[in-house]
């Protein structure tokens, strides 16, 4: 097995960041696979390498390891995204060479207007842009985002808590955006590549991308990768509902750590408080791998009140 963890460096971890990092670490140390840590920069504007240097810190304070990443190396590498634009850019040429891709110049607005929000979180695009003629694309001022064109095809896949899916491409993403007009790799392209790639067989992450899977493992297949087991897991949220990642001063491991909490507080708090313990008390990190049973994680999002 070959997990691993994709945090964004975009400020210091939050409890949200480390209750999807224990469970991957959780799911991988359980089964004696190996853990990878990828360092997910590709957003230029808000990554900073001291937020990369911080998160490494904060999860070897939490005693979550890893057996590949940016610090120590590994077969897969580079382990940081800024480092891997040329796989990037292979894999749009792939797309090309498929006749998948096609320049999109719609403006926000008309994305706005025209957008089924059928999906949730992300807008389902019309395609307008597909059936441009090469003469109409010359007439074009605007730069383009780069869209990737998706068959009428359904997706089946079985989440490991939320059971089985079957999406209909067409219906649940539409054409999406893999290179946008500013030139950066969109995260559908990116997490795509690399999780085929770093030959990933476990990805567990938050329920939030439960909704971007099935358009992935299409991206994967299409570029010729066996794509992975997904696990999603529910989000932590507030006691009025908010989920913890969206606030934007979030509780950071920082804060809990200067306030005299240790590690094993808080990961058996998380574990605990995601009913994969049945006491409230506090367990090594031996014990948590032991003791955690994920069968019995809950399904509806995780009221966090430790706080
Ligand atoms: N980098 C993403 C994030 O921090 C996670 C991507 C993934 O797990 O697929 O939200
Ligand atoms: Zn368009």
């Amino acid at each position: 097995m070959r997990g691993r963890f994709a945090p964004s460096p975009t400020g210091y971890i939050h409890l949200g960041n480390v209750w999807s990092a224990f469970l991957a670490w959780l799911q991988v140390r359980q089964a004696g696979g190996t853990l990878v840590l990828r360092i997910e920069d590709i957003d230029e504007q808000r990554s900073k390498p001291i937020f990369t240097q911080a998160l490494m810190e904060d999860l070897h304070w939490l005693g979550l390891d890893w057996d590949e990443g940016p610090d120590i190396g590994g077969p897969y590498g580079p382990y940081i995204q800024q480092e891997r634009y040329d796989r990037y850019a292979a894999a749009l040429d792939t797309l090309k060479t498929a006749g998948l891709l096609y320049p999109c110049y719609c403006s926000r607005a008309r994305l706005q207007a025209v957008g089924a929000p059928h999906a949730g979180e992300h807008t389902v695009y019309d395609g307008h842009c597909y059936g441009l003629s090469e003469a109409q694309r010359k007439q074009m001022t605007k730069k383009p985002s780069w869209r990737v064109h998706v068959p009428e095809r359904t997706i089946s896949f079985t989440d490991g808590v939320y059971g089985p899916f079957h999406e209909d491409l067409t219906r649940c993403c539409g054409d999406f955006v893999v290179r946008r007009a500013d030139d950066m790799y969109a995260y559908q392209l990116a997490v795509s590549v690399d999780d085929g790639a770093m030959a990933i067989t476990h990805v567990l992450r938050g329920e939030d991308l439960l909704s971007s899977t099935a358009q992935q493992i299409w991206l994967m297949e299409t570029l010729g990768y066996t794509p992975p087991v997904y696990t999603h897991v529910p989000m932590l949220v507030d006691e009025v509902g908010n989920r913890l990642s969206k606030r934007q001063h979030g509780i950071t491991i920082r804060s809990l750590r200067d306030r005299g909490l240790t590690a094993e507080d808080i990961l058996s708090y998380l574990a605990y408080a995601g009913g994969l313990v049945p006491e409230r008390r506090r367990y090594s990190r031996d014990e948590l791998v032991r003791r955690c049973d994920f069968h019995k994680l809950r399904t509806e999002p995780i009221v966090v009140n430790m706080l």
